[in-house]
């Protein structure tokens, strides 16, 4: 972006690159990728996420310790990950481990492993190798994580207010929403709220899609419980209004919901409230997307859209590309301590995201780099082109195309 201060005079040696009127952002921090590598490489695999990945400004990724097959549980599960993540990784790639019933004791060998931080349910999480933890189990594995100074991160909805509700059935979006009701996010972020201070623990909240559990969070952080909360492209840029019956590539938990929500998820981003916008990349092969609200595999594809599509919401809503960098890049960077990514400065990775922010185009699914070629963006028209992404000083794609793969593997960066 064009400086308003004095130029920069680049030192003696430098390479000197012109990008005329484009923006220069930092590369793009996605904490939330479901990659499904090894086990269900035909939902997504690490070659196909990396290259979406760089074709989009994200120059680091961190894979999901579930739909993988092992999921991220055990040491063992994570080399098994790495082994085939190391062969094709475009970009920087970093891990979460799991919190399952019954694996606390591998949870410090993992963290020693260098996960950034351990995933848990509350509600099922839609595989079955990868269970939810009840109240209890919850707890015992956050004191364990707690102990070594390690992050929870949490699928937050009550599981007996979602039990309580009407089952999903059919292809009627109001069905699928009256099913995950608002009040089951709400009443499990107040508990990880009662929970981390007990536990003087470290807490954060996946995919926010209520808006209502805004003000709760607002006060837990001001009374100085360490809770961090994301929210998504898909809650910001979609609202239940418009999904059409049967259009399951809409399906997420916590699902997409009113436009109001969304608004006021916007104000949560404007006030500081929300850290992070991620992608919660979610793909399935396309059978799995039947058009019954029901049975449908839950999980949105995003991983190469999330900055247009938020891009093109927030220049409507008066946001600039520093918002954006914040939200993208320092705001994922900043919980799992990545000091050497999300933002241009000395002694970080020149990692960058050149974007034309004025261009537009329109989503066609057959044009990603995802394995699966359904999404929830077909047919938009966005705004902001992602000129060529950067990789420490490299560049990594040129006009959406990907070259050589040179990302390396990432571990937990150790805290003084
Ligand atoms: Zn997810």
């Amino acid at each position: 972006m064009r400086s308003r201060s004095a130029p920069v005079t680049a030192g003696d040696g430098a390479r000197v690159e012109d990008l005329g009127d484009d923006v220069l952002l930092p590369g793009l921090v996605d904490t939330h990728v479901h990659v499904n590598d090894p086990g269900r490489t035909a939902w997504e695999g690490f070659a196909s996420a990396s290259r979406a990945a760089a074709a989009c400004g994200v120059t680091t990724l961190v894979d999901m310790p579930l739909n993988s097959i092992p999921p991220t549980t055990t040491v063992a599960a994570l080399e098994a990950k790495r082994a085939v993540a190391r062969r094709s990784a475009h970009v920087d790639i970093g891990f979460r481990g799991g919190a399952v019933p019954g694996n606390v004791p591998a949870l410090r060998s993992l963290h020693n492993a260098g996960v950034l931080g351990f995933k848990a349910f509350l509600p099922p999480s839609g595989v079955d190798e990868f269970p939810p933890l009840a109240p209890d189990r919850l707890e015992t594995a956050l004191r364990e994580i707690a102990g070594f100074g390690g992050l929870l991160i949490v699928h937050a909805e009550d599981p007996r207010l979602i039990d309580g509700a009407p089952p999903p059935t059919g292809p009627r979006y109001a069905d699928f929403l009256a099913s995950r009701p608002r009040a089951a996010e709400h009443e499990a972020i107040a508990r990880l709220i009662a929970l981390a201070p007990a536990l003087d623990a470290r807490v954060h909240v996946l995919h926010l899609s209520s808006a209502d559990a805004l003000p709760l969070i607002a006060e837990a952080r001001r009374e100085g419980v360490r809770i961090t909360v994301e929210t998504c492209p898909h809650f910001l840029t979609l609202t239940a209004e418009e999904v059409p019956d049967g259009a399951t590539e809409f399906t997420c938990c916590p699902p997409i919901r009113e436009a109001a929500d969304q608004d006021a998820l916007w104000a949560g981003l404007a006030a500081g409230e929300i850290d992070c916008v991620v992608s919660d990349h979610s793909p399935c092969t396309a059978d799995l997307k039947v058009g019954d609200f029901g049975r449908a595999w839950g999980g949105i594809s995003s991983l190469q859209l999330g900055l247009p599509a938020v891009w093109t919401a927030a220049r409507r809503r008066g946001h600039t590309p520093h918002d954006v960098a914040r939200w993208m890049s320092t705001g994922p960077a900043a919980p799992v301590g990545l000091d050497r990514k999300g933002a241009i400065e000395a002694g970080r990775d020149a990692d960058f995201a050149v974007l034309a922010p004025d261009e537009t185009f329109t989503v066609d699914p057959a044009a990603l780099h995802h394995r699966n070629q359904v999404t929830a963006y077909a047919g938009r028209t966005l705004h902001g082109v992602v000129r060529s992404t950067w990789l420490r000083g490299r560049k990594i794609a040129d006009h959406g195309a990907p070259t050589e793969p040179t990302g390396r593997l990432m571990e937990r960066q150790a805290r003084p």
